[in-house]
């Protein structure tokens, strides 16, 4: 084997962080090029027993590490991600390269355009190797609803990544990337970290530009970083972060130094610790290895106090009416008309549409449009989405006043760690319920970041969430690295 190749199987055995791997391409101790190479072939040996990448962008990837060693070798300054080994979820749309949502509806799509977080990754360094799996249409909790096969967890190959990023939570957790990005309207970023022992960001809404995200639900998706660790997260997210004249809806609130802003000790913040999020249902070796990481955040200067988020008890049913109610709007586009599936069986208009829709979307897909329609039509708008939105407004109230007098709030990300695969596919309600902790935050628009903390008995990954209020992700990430360095 040459020495290029050795030493970047070297840093890939090994996974490094951000910057090591800035930092050994810019000193020429191993080339982006073979980095990517070395990557590729861990995901060829890895990916038939995972089923984490759903395609390759080979050409892109090697044609980005190449400039990237260009600049290495000219000796000029390396941006943050230089070279930096990343997989997109596969509701992000890039140019030229398939890009499925994780449905038939899209299957062979492929888009005319970046989404703006893939052009911000890109302009910051990073080589991507290709497009992740997940839930279709993001819509799940353990990536069972992918068209094209669920993700296997790394960590225990019988159980479930979570969802719906579940291919970008399992991608970091096996090594396929050093960082990805997923999507989190509900949880989906969130609970997979949680689920694969990796590091997960909820940004604020408006934080990260929508611009080229297949929607969901557009008043609660966000896009955000995984990374094994909490200053690759930071460092991730201060890349896509930042407003855009591409959404309208994005943030002009300056992106600051998360990366710089994290190293910060969390000593003197102050902690609250919702007792909502410890009650019936909260698995006990979940809820003792959350405790410790609350112990080790009062070790290192923290003030933890308890706290109440009474209406934390209506969030699911919020959560699912909103959410269906937006999908179901946002899915109308699929109609087999522009793009998309179109069923070969169809002799009229009318039976071209409700063929190509019936054949393209999958069953928990159609149960959401059905929901989502239910709850809009004109006789039941008011008992539903109107009361939806009253209660949602409610609860981003609750955690208004909570933040008044806490700097963080610390819960477990989800109830329970990793399922098995088929474990709970046949009961959509449970599978809605295991949402009950990261719903909250979305509803509220806030943002959080979820860290590795401790394992079961079995060795499965528990994750703590950490809330902070409207573009207070320093705060979170600062809490975040506490528990890391802790090391529970
Ligand atoms: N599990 C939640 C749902 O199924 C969240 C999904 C998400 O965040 N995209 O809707």
């Amino acid at each position: 084997m040459p020495t290029e190749t050795k030493t970047a199987s070297h840093y890939v055995e090994k996974p490094q962080t951000l910057a090591a791997l800035r930092e050994g391409i810019a000193a020429g101790r191993v080339k982006a090029v073979d980095l990517a190479h070395a990557y590729y072939a861990r995901i060829d040996a890895k990916n038939p027993a995972l089923n984490v990448y759903l395609s390759a962008t080979r050409e892109r990837a090697l044609a980005q590490a190449a400039r990237i060693d260009e600049l290495a070798a000219k000796g000029d300054p390396l941006p943050a991600l230089a070279g930096a080994p990343m997989g997109i979820k596969d509701v992000l749309v890039m140019q030229g390269a398939p890009s499925t949502a994780g449905s038939k509806m899209l299957k062979g799509y492929e888009p005319p355009y970046d989404c703006t977080a893939v052009t911000r990754l890109e302009a910051a360094g990073a080589v991507l190797l290709g497009k992740v799996n997940c839930d279709e249409f993001a819509m799940g909790s353990s990536n069972e609803n992918s068209a094209y096969g669920p993700v296997r967890n790394p960590v225990d190959t019988e159980r479930v990544p979570g969802g719906s990023s579940g291919g970008s939570a399992a991608a970091v957790a096996a090594n396929l990337a050093v960082a990805t990005l997923g999507t989190d309207t509900g949880g989906s970023i969130r609970q997979p970290a949680s689920f694969c022992g990796v590091v997960g960001v909820l940004p604020t809404w408006g934080r990260v530009s929508r611009y080229g995200l297949i929607a969901f639900a557009s008043s609660l998706d966000r896009i955000g970083p995984f990374a094994g660790n909490v200053r690759d997260a930071a460092t991730v997210l201060g890349a896509i972060a930042g407003h855009d004249t591409k959404d309208a809806t994005s943030s002009a609130a300056p992106v600051e130094d998360y990366a710089a802003e994290s190293d910060k000790p969390a000593a003197g913040l102050r902690i609250g610790v919702p007792e909502e999020y410890f009650s019936e249902g909260l698995d006990a070796e979940v809820r003792a290895a959350i405790e410790k990481g609350i112990a080790a955040l009062e070790a290192a200067g923290c003030a933890v106090k308890k706290i109440s988020l009474p209406h934390t008890k209506y969030a699911v049913p919020t959560y699912y009416l909103a959410a269906t109610a937006e999908a179901s709007a946002n899915l109308a586009r699929f109609d087999g008309v522009r793009y998309g599936y179109r069923s070969a069986r169809a002799g009229t208009l009318a039976e071209m549409y409700s063929r190509s829709r019936d054949e393209g979307f999958g069953a928990e897909v159609k149960r959401r449009i059905f929901l989502g329609t239910y709850a809009l039509s004109a006789g039941y708008y008011d008992a539903y989405y109107r009361k939806a939105q009253q209660v949602r407004r409610i609860l981003a109230e609750e955690f208004l006043r909570a933040f008044a007098e806490v700097d963080a709030i610390v819960t477990p990300t989800s109830p329970f760690p990793a399922f098995r695969i088929r474990e709970k596919t046949g009961d959509p309600l449970s599978m809605y319920l295991a949402d009950i902790y990261t719903v909250t935050a979305s509803l509220a628009g806030i943002c959080g970041v979820t860290t590795p903390c401790g394992t079961t008995q079995a060795g499965l990954p528990v994750g703590m969430q950490v809330l902070a209020r409207h573009m207070g992700e320093s705060t979170a990430f600062r809490v975040a690295r506490a528990v890391e360095s802790a090391e529970i």
